[in-house]
């Protein structure tokens, strides 16, 4: 039964990919992906929405179509849609665009011209020469085709730490609710908040004669599809989502010790064995012994200071670094979300944006920000009706306008510019310098030579009015590679112009990436952790952000947007005064 976003998003992707081999409109299958793309990122259950009453148009790209299909998938567990072209199309087909480099279009070509319908049936084609002779193929095509279908040896899906966050919180509160359980934690990667999550390591604690009755609860949840060990203190299933999740029952007593153990990383792990062994200390996921006696395990912390070390938060483990500073007393007091005092990086409706500028100033102030950067794309982005000199003037005066009523919250005038290919800002400086500050961003270009790449951002920092960097990477995660730059030679112009980098907290971007975001440290230069927020539910997301900037060893003082309003005026100002 589909009751995450993340289920309803996959049920859109078939949906799209099944139209696309079908050759439908366009405009409907980009519909779908959209959706898909909308509601996976949502942190808000549509589930929740819809007990809450709340009409489903109101959310970005969802019209009364959409809206009505999620209804019926959430309620029914069914989209009546996907099961008729389930009948149009032959059941396996979805399966040849997990292959490597089979996009819908050549699947179509595949099934009508081959009646490829099967993986088996394309391997065959593929080995019999029959591939290469269709249009857009070719010889190169074909042998990609058969070196992917044998290395297809089932690669480990990894899930986007967001998706993972709906089914681990799903699952820790049904957890929690299980009589004779106290604690419930997931570990692992997502503990450590990396950006993606290869399978949940849920412990919690319970008292011995409790702990089975936990298994078997756990086992019978009802979005588990596949029960893959079931033991007194430990179960593996897979859920409907293809998500693995391995449960632990522990005894409170070893609670820090395993803890510990699975939240990794493993060669944290090891690291802190190796110390402990030179100590004539034994660590494992029960506890830390001298000889047969623990003498430490209850907490992670006594696990730590067993070994003479400092608490290390999860974020740290990776082997990095960490086990030296916390030797040394030198750990980061890692920020939190808490210390976040605004957002320099919000769309609204006047482009890709689904709320007006007084809805996204409620919403930014609801979630604890003192001020609010409004970025809309500038014209070059056409396709999201960028903003040229007129329209952006005119939403300068709705700003002044509102930001004369608003409490509490205060809007900045600003711009995600589009940096050009030749380094060039889309708009011109007579306009720019109207601004509070100024976000430049790549979206187009991704492919020049890292030289250009790095010349092309170089020169738009160099421009007076140029404030901070957006999406420094332009990766996405698991759908596009980080573009090729020299992030050292622009971290260092950034500290020479007084600009800043962004960590945008958009759970597909997490970029500036946490190696990175020390390295802005190591070279003193401030990070912006920022929502991108295109709705009001997107500030949610800044969690995410929080994770990554953790990662990257950001305490409070290397964030920008920590600081209040009037500590962040001459510092965003800085540059225009040159
Ligand atoms: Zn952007
Ligand atoms: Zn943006």
């Amino acid at each position: 039964m589909p009751k995450h976003n993340a289920d309803i998003a996959a049920i859109f992707e078939e949906i799209a990919d099944l139209l696309e081999i079908q050759g439908a409109n366009p405009f409907r299958i980009r519909a779908y992906r959209n959706a898909a793309r909308m509601l996976s990122e949502l942190p808000q259950e549509v589930s929740q929405l819809l007990q809450q009453s709340m009409d489903l148009t109101e959310l970005p790209g969802i019209g009364t179509d959409l809206a009505a299909k999620i209804k019926e998938i959430a309620e029914s567990g069914h989209c009546s849609l996907l099961d008729r072209l389930h009948t149009e199309l032959p059941p396996a087909i979805a399966e040849l665009l997990k292959i490597p480099g089979l996009g819908p279009k050549r699947v179509k070509a595949l099934y009508h011209d081959l009646d490829v319908q099967t993986v088996e049936q394309l391997y065959r084609a593929a080995r019999d020469g029959r591939i290469r002779v269709l249009p857009g193929f070719g010889e190169k095509t074909e042998n990609n085709i058969l070196q992917a279908i044998e290395a297809h040896a089932d690669p480990v899906r990894r899930f986007k730490l967001v998706v993972a966050a709906q089914y681990a919180e799903a699952l820790e509160k049904f957890l929690a609710a299980i009589p004779g359980v106290t604690h419930v934690i997931t570990a692992g990667s997502y503990r450590r908040m990396r950006e993606t999550v290869g399978d949940l390591d849920i412990l919690v604690t319970a008292a011995a004669a409790d702990a089975n009755q936990a298994v078997r609860q756990f086992t019978n949840y009802d979005e588990v599809a596949d029960v893959l060990s079931a033991g007194i203190t430990r179960a593996s299933v897979v859920l409907n989502c293809g998500l693995q999740v391995d449960l632990r029952v522990v005894k409170a007593e070893c609670y820090g010790a395993a803890l510990h153990y699975f939240t990794g990383s493993k060669a944290h792990n090891i690291a802190i064995r190796h110390m402990a062994q030179q100590q004539g200390l034994k660590i494992n996921e029960y506890g830390v012994f001298r000889d047969k006696t623990s003498i430490a395990g209850g907490t992670e912390a006594s696990v730590y200071a067993a070994v003479g070390l400092a608490y290390i938060p999860p974020e740290l483990r990776e082997n990095c670094g960490e086990i030296a500073a916390a030797k040394t007393g030198r750990l980061p007091t890692l920020i939190e979300r808490s210390d976040l005092r605004g957002d320099l990086h919000a769309h609204t409706q006047a482009t890709d944006g689904h709320n007006s500028l007084r809805e996204m100033a409620l919403a930014g102030l609801s979630q604890g920000l003192e001020y609010l950067a409004i970025t809309e794309h500038s014209r070059k982005l056409s396709f999201v009706h960028g903003l040229d000199t007129v329209r952006l003037l005119q939403q300068c005066d709705e700003i002044d306008q509102l930001n004369t009523e608003l409490k509490g919250i205060t809007l900045l005038k600003s711009i995600e510019v589009d940096i050009l290919e030749d380094g060039n800002l889309d708009l011109p400086d007579s306009v720019l310098e109207r601004l509070d500050m100024v976000v430049g961003a790549v979206h187009s270009g991704f492919n020049l030579s890292r030289a250009k790449q790095t010349e092309r951002i170089l020169r738009a920092m160099q421009h007076p009015h140029f404030t901070l960097l957006a999406h420094p990477t332009g990766r996405l995660i698991q759908r596009r590679e980080p573009y090729d730059v020299d992030m050292l030679r622009i971290i260092r112009e950034a500290r020479k112009r007084g600009c800043f980098l962004e960590l945008n907290a958009y759970p597909e971007r997490l970029d500036l990436l946490d190696t990175q975001c020390r390295m802005a440290k190591e070279e003193g230069v401030l990070i912006s952790i920022n929502s991108d927020a295109h709705s009001i539910y997107d500030f949610a997301n800044l969690r995410f952000g929080v994770g990554q900037a953790r990662r990257g060893w950001l305490e409070k003082n290397d964030v920008l947007n920590t600081r209040s309003i009037q500590e962040l005026r001459p510092l965003i100002q800085h540059t225009m005064s040159l």
